[in-house]
């Protein structure tokens, strides 16, 4: 019977402690796992690549491939196929577009990777920030062609903001697909110019260390050099040693999974499930979860049981930190839970904020952020309003040094300590104790204006029950 605990379920005990940790090397094997987002301009071919790769490593079956050639041909926009293996609707494959953060897996020798698709669309920012700070690590995907590097990269294009914005989010190790070499006759001088202008931002202004900064040239339309061996005689002329794209991705060190810590879910739904009763769904922030474990509900305070826990609908006996669930609760009422709420490890609950110091990374924004700046707050699944209410120094963004205390106003592309009041309190948690969940970003007028990290919750307030 599967849904069978694998330890004592109601008290987490050395023994059943090792256990889990045993149930978690079964479970995922010798491979590890990555969190892996794709940024980049807009029109890099960022969906194009990660398309073509997931194709040719059995992903996507034969069938579907395909229907999406028949279907793209059709519209006059063939080379769109690979483009469409992460695109799942219908109006963005109208538009072109990739709205959501789409999430695919895909398993290489040594690793499962989640995919996080982020769009390089400008107005799906919002979206791009919540691929990123899930991430783990990040594919930076470069239109090579003759003059298109240079408006991603230089004049006024998302490529640097993309690079300082997943560095910020905690993002470490990125890999640099130099990509659409083919429209540049794979050009040995031109990917240098390219890795040579890049190296140089990533290390020193973006902050990434230079062993963790890696470099493929490709194409993601011709498939060209992603899983297999480059073939292309103008590209095997000079490119030695060559290394695939997918031969970077295994060398990439996984995270530390923090199942040691104590267990911690946002809620980003709330539903009913025929036969099971009150549901609520949510990635484990940390620790791990098994039915029987009695869990405390907060903001409210008020304590369940777990009845059954569900990972892509299949009953499971754990669940660890990083796994998306569904999880049956009893013993409590419905109205004491939303999206937003925290489930916790009763031991050691989360605490509810109304007042946090932060350290912000500030986007391209219009109006510099002064005191009392009216801000929305999006954290996991929510958004609340809150106000920047002092702005405490003002920091040197690749560095982190400050370089000007209590400044008076905060300009775009700088980086800052402020304190944020919450209208209403919600549970936080500190960047330095789960990564995860001290991430923050902040938008103002439709726009995002800023990521945030937690560094101190300065005022928390139980809410009255
Ligand atoms: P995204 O906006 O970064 O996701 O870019 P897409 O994947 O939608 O690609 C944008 C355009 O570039 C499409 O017309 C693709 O067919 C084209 N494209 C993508 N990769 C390559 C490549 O390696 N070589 C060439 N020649 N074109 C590419």
């Amino acid at each position: 019977n599967s849904m069978k605990p694998v330890a004592t379920p109601k008290s987490k005990s050395k023994a059943s402690r090792l256990d889990v940790m045993a149930e978690y090397s079964k479970r995922h094997g010798d491979k590890e796992l990555l969190n892996l987002v794709v940024i980049g301009h807009v029109d890099a071919g960022k969906s194009t690549l990660m398309g073509h790769l997931l194709y040719q490593l059995g992903s996507v079956n034969k069938k579907t491939m395909h229907k999406y050639e028949q279907e793209s041909k059709k519209l006059g926009k063939s080379s769109f196929a690979f483009a469409w293996v992460l695109d799942e609707t219908e109006e963005e494959r109208t538009r072109g577009v990739t709205m959501d953060v789409a999430q695919t897996r895909f398993e290489t020798d040594k690793k499962i990777v989640t995919l996080l698709d982020a769009p390089g669309h400008k107005d799906f920012i919002p979206n791009m920030i919540t691929g990123t700070s899930q991430a783990d690590v990040a594919v930076l995907v470069i239109n090579a062609t003759r003059g298109e590097f240079e408006t991603g990269f230089d004049a006024g294009g998302q490529t640097r903001e993309h690079a300082l914005l997943a560095r910020s989010l905690g993002v470490g190790q990125v890999i640099v697909a130099v990509n659409k070499m083919d429209t540049i006759d794979w050009s040995q001088e031109r990917y240098q110019l390219i890795t040579k202008k890049l190296g140089q931002f990533l290390t020193r202004q973006a902050g990434f260390r230079e062993a963790d900064v890696t470099f493929v040239p490709c194409s993601g339309l011709s498939g060209e050099n992603l899983s297999r061996p480059p073939a292309v005689p103008e590209l095997v002329a000079w490119y030695t040693p060559a290394t695939t794209l997918v031969e970077q991705i295994d060398k990439l060190r996984p995270p530390v999974r923090p199942i040691d810590k104590p267990f911690r879910l946002n809620v980003s739904d709330v539903f009913t499930r025929v036969g099971s009763g009150f549901n609520v769904a949510g990635r484990v922030g940390s620790g791990f979860v098994q039915p029987g474990d009695k869990v405390i509900i907060m903001p409210a305070a008020m304590t369940a049981t777990v009845k059954n826990v569900f990972i892509d609908d299949a009953p499971e006996a754990v669940a660890f930190a990083g796994d998306q669930v569904n999880i049956t609760l009893s013993g409590v009422d419905m109205v004491n839970v939303n999206i937003g709420s925290c489930l916790c490890d009763p031991s050691s609950p989360t605490k509810s904020a109304t007042r946090i110091r932060a350290k912000i990374v500030i986007f391209n924004i219009a109006v510099p952020i002064t005191k009392g700046f009216p801000v929305v707050f999006h954290y996991q699944s929510i958004n609340e309003p809150a106000v920047i209410k002092r702005l405490l120094s003002q920091l040197n963004r690749s560095t982190g040094e400050v370089v000007k205390r209590k400044p008076r106003c905060l300009v775009k592309n700088s980086s800052a300590v402020v304190e944020i009041e919450l209208e209403r309190s919600l549970c936080l948690e500190l960047y330095t104790d789960f990564k995860d969940l001290g991430r923050f970003m902040l938008r103002s007028g439709g726009h995002t204006i800023a990521a945030g990290l937690v560094e101190e919750i300065v005022q928390s307030k139980m809410r009255q029950n």
